[in-house]
């Protein structure tokens, strides 16, 4: 059987399965309803489900043949604190969740090649579709792995994909080695000495520490850091003071660090600690530094980077299938399992992203449009790696 011409005929089943999770949306680790939906589709395929693996996490076991060998499937299923702007009729009948990333989709494409794989088989060996909860920021994957993912279902490679807006809609992009970057936080505290906003020479002004500490801090990127390497230092927040003729006695500045190598991160924190111990010194004033490392950075393995490229190409042809894409600075929690076993995680094209139909904005939607062209990437990817 033609599995695109087919899946175009699934494609109204598809799309309601999406618009319906797109509809109740649910944030990391309280997808009650989305993983009952999705274990309860499995069962009815005949396909043995576990419920509650990294608490509201779904692992389905689809079986073919005799071979021992085994890969995991990954899709993710949480939303985000986002009250939906759109009022097309699958909206979020929920305010301040929303599906902005597309987890709907990912989920609905996975569901779909279970589906397949399960009714049609054509490999040999073991899938495990690992439907993840928490991927926005709450490290859904590495609780998975905590519960015992790979010892449970033994694999020898996982596989990830995200829906990518701006990049043309069902295309693909593989990339060979750094895909998304890590993302470590800091908190920094300055403590000053307080005083009359008239008579600043009887205080230590957290403020001018503050904003010193802001411009030094520019300089990890530009004279600390090899310029070949990637790297952002952002400060995102800045909390100081509460009235108009009050130094106060603290400033608080918290902010992200992203980048691809381990000896950046490392360097980085080195560098931030001597900024802040430094330029506190100068002013008198008192500094605590906290640096914690986030999700790491999603590196694909070559091998299996290229398998997928191929199998992309053969779904939508060469000229749908980037391979010199850059990495985005973004993180993804599939860095967890990369950690753990062979893999890559791919982009497939959302469409453009006009309108406001960009990742994580109450504007966005994931385009219907790819779901024919994600479950047929991963109904190949299966079966070109557990041949019979
Ligand atoms: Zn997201
Ligand atoms: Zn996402």
């Amino acid at each position: 059987m033609d599995l695109i011409a087919n899946l175009a005929s699934r494609q109204t089943h598809l799309t309601a399965i999406r618009r319906d999770i797109h509809a109740h949306p649910e944030l990391a680790f309280e997808e009650h309803r989305t993983a009952e939906l999705v274990a309860s589709r499995l069962e009815a395929l005949g396909i043995e489900t576990h419920r509650g693996i990294g608490r509201t996490g779904v692992v389905g076991v689809v079986r073919a043949g005799t071979s021992t060998r085994a890969i995991g499937l990954r899709a993710d299923m949480d939303a985000l604190p986002i009250t939906e702007r759109n009022d097309f009729h699958h909206h979020s009948r929920h305010p301040g969740r929303m599906h902005a990333c597309g987890h709907d989709g990912h989920t609905t494409m996975l569901l779909g090649a279970a589906e397949w794989l399960a009714q049609q088989g054509g490999f040999d060996g073991t899938v495990y579709l690992l439907f993840q909860p928490a991927e926005e920021g709450d490290g859904g994957a590495r609780e998975m792995i905590e519960d015992g993912l790979f010892e449970r279902f033994p694999m020898e490679a996982v596989f990830g994909m995200h829906n990518w807006p701006g990049f043309t809609a069902g295309h693909f992009a593989v990339h060979d080695g750094p895909v998304m970057a890590c993302a470590d936080r800091f908190d920094i505290e300055i403590r000053g000495h307080g005083a009359h906003a008239a008579m600043p020479h009887l205080g230590v002004d957290p403020v001018v520490v503050g904003a010193a500490l802001v411009q030094a801090l520019q300089a990890i990127a530009s004279r600390a850091v090899d310029p070949l390497d990637a790297v952002v230092v952002s400060v995102t927040q800045f909390h100081a003071g509460e009235a108009y003729n009050v130094i106060p006695e603290r400033a608080q500045l918290a902010g992200t660090v992203r980048a691809f190598r381990p000896e950046v991160q490392d360097r980085v924190e080195e560098v931030m600690q001597r900024i802040c111990t430094g330029v506190a010194a100068a002013f008198g004033a008192q500094v605590n530094f906290e640096y914690r490392r986030g999700y790491p950075p999603t590196i694909n393995t070559s091998a299996e980077a290229a398998l997928c490229a191929k199998v992309a190409e053969e779904v939508v042809g060469a000229t749908g299938v980037d391979t010199a894409c850059r990495p985005s600075m973004g993180a993804e929690d599939f860095s967890y399992f990369l950690q753990e076993r062979p893999g890559a995680y791919v982009w497939i094209g959302n469409g453009p992203g006009e309108g406001g139909c960009t990742l994580h904005n109450p504007h966005y939607d994931f385009n219907d449009a790819i779901l024919a062209p994600g479950v047929a990437y991963w109904v190949r990817l299966a079966q070109t790696l557990l041949p019979r």
